[in-house]
């Protein structure tokens, strides 16, 4: 066997000799020739093309077989290809350097024959076209995505000129600017009936009395108590006697909602609005650490409101006052690790009676930013990136710090109509903005960096 092999081998060799080739064909020409050959033209494969279904033909008898049919099927197994299919390089180079001499005759006829000259500028001209009206459909989704935030924005910046024109600035209660002293008895009684549908009892007499301002803070405990003001039920005394001490210290009336909050402590508002949004745990730990009574049990008892009512007294800021229970502690605790915006969510929907719109971008905002924060967690685990998050969080603190630093120094510098313009942008274009990202984000993962 070994010699008739060996015999077979001399006598290819000695045939190639004879046929006074340029070159030496491989001793394994017979097998290859058929390996390398096109299944439409039964040839040696030129520019050979690979398509879908993996089988490869001659890039000018694709062509041809393309224009004859119409059809973007394979010529041997007929199934669609995907796509332009493209020349296989590796292969063409294999056979390019194993069959030369073949190869270069027929591309030397190929080039002569103006028929498969104009097939294969057709074809090419086909593929280009195709991936012209690839580009430009993403292009034109990326247009329809961009038409649709722009209108978006138009929407919200329309919403902010009307609530700018409809002077909600001005419709503030003058009461958390003007001093306590300087209130009309007119004004102590709108104070008064502010602080809860019980108040109404003790109306009469301070309208009786004639109360302002001045008098209001004189009041003590014991003057409540005694004629003509007769506060008899303790429940409603301590409400009161919080209530004056609260105005004693602010000065003015405490604010009642979110714009009078922003009226009363613009820099705190903006600030706590970018930084709830950028880092909700830092910014709620910050305010557990500096602002516990006036921000952070409010804040605590908003969200995770007690169980029980026995407690509870008329005044919403004496029951804001009360030291939480554990139950609110761990289920503060919980939300605070695994999903902070949804604290943030929660306190939005306790003002939503007050604040439609607002409340409900807040909201969004939330669920969109929860999202986000999933995505750069989904994507450090599957990265196996977990144990730079150290690291990652390290940076973000120190990132958060000096921002925060830099915010309480530049912030006296910064006009109030550049403050106003921030504050609105924050609450209702950053939903819009975060839209776009989450798409991006749910449609493009990998590319996303973190
Ligand atoms: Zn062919
Ligand atoms: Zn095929």
């Amino acid at each position: 066997m070994e010699w008739d092999s060996s015999d077979d081998g001399l006598d290819a060799f000695m045939s190639s000799q004879e046929s006074e080739s340029p070159e030496p064909t491989p001793t394994t020409s017979k097998i290859s020739e058929h390996e390398f050959s096109c299944h439409c033209c039964y040839d040696i494969l030129v520019n050979p093309t690979t398509l879908t279904c993996g089988h490869n033909f001659c890039r000018h008898c694709l062509a041809l077989w393309w224009e004859s049919s119409h059809k973007n099927e394979c010529p041997e197994c007929r199934e669609k290809w995907e796509g332009f299919p493209k020349i296989n390089i590796l292969l063409r180079d294999a056979t390019n350097k194993l069959f030369s001499s073949v190869v270069q005759q027929r591309r030397t006829e190929i080039q002569a024959n103006p028929k498969i000259s104009r097939s294969l500028l057709a074809f090419q001209r086909y593929g280009d076209n195709l991936g012209r009206s690839k580009t430009k459909r993403s292009k034109g989704a990326g247009i329809f995505f961009s038409g649709v935030l722009t209108a978006l924005s138009c929407v919200a910046v329309m919403v902010l000129v009307y609530h700018w024109s409809a002077g909600v600035d001005e419709r503030h209660d003058p009461l958390i600017s003007k001093p306590v002293s300087r209130w009309t008895p007119e004004e102590v009684l709108s104070w008064l009936d502010q602080l809860g549908p019980w108040a109404h009892l003790y109306r009469e007499p301070f309208q009786q009395e004639n109360v302002n301002g001045r008098l209001l803070l004189m009041l003590g405990e014991e003057e409540l108590l005694k004629p003509p003001y007769n506060i008899g039920n303790q429940a409603h005394q301590r409400a009161v006697l919080a209530e004056l001490n609260r105005i004693k210290l602010l000065g003015v009336k405490p604010p009642q909602n979110l714009w009078e909050y922003k009226e009363a402590n613009a820099g705190k508002s903006l600030f706590l609005l970018y930084a709830l949004k950028r880092s909700p745990r830092l910014t709620l730990f910050y305010l557990y650490l500096f602002d516990y009574t006036e921000t952070f049990l409010p804040f605590l008892h908003t969200c995770c409101p007690a169980l029980t009512h026995a407690e509870r007294s008329e005044s919403i800021f004496l029951n804001t006052q009360l030291e939480p229970s554990l139950g609110q502690w761990t289920e503060f605790l919980i939300k605070y690790l695994l999903l902070p915006y949804q604290l943030i969510a929660e306190f939005a929907w306790d003002w939503l009676a007050v604040h439609y719109w607002t409340s409900r971008f807040v909201i969004v905002n939330t669920v969109l930013l929860s999202v986000l924060e999933g995505c750069a967690l989904w994507r450090l685990c599957v990265g196996a990136e977990i144990r730079s998050l150290p690291n990652k969080m390290w940076s973000h603190v120190w990132k958060m710090l000096s921002q925060g630093f830099a915010f309480a120094v530049l912030w006296p510098f910064i006009p109030q109509f550049v403050c106003n313009c921030l504050f609105y942008w924050a609450l209702y274009l950053s939903p819009i903005i975060n839209i776009d990202l989450v798409v991006r984000h749910l449609m493009h993962p990998e590319t996303q960096a973190l």
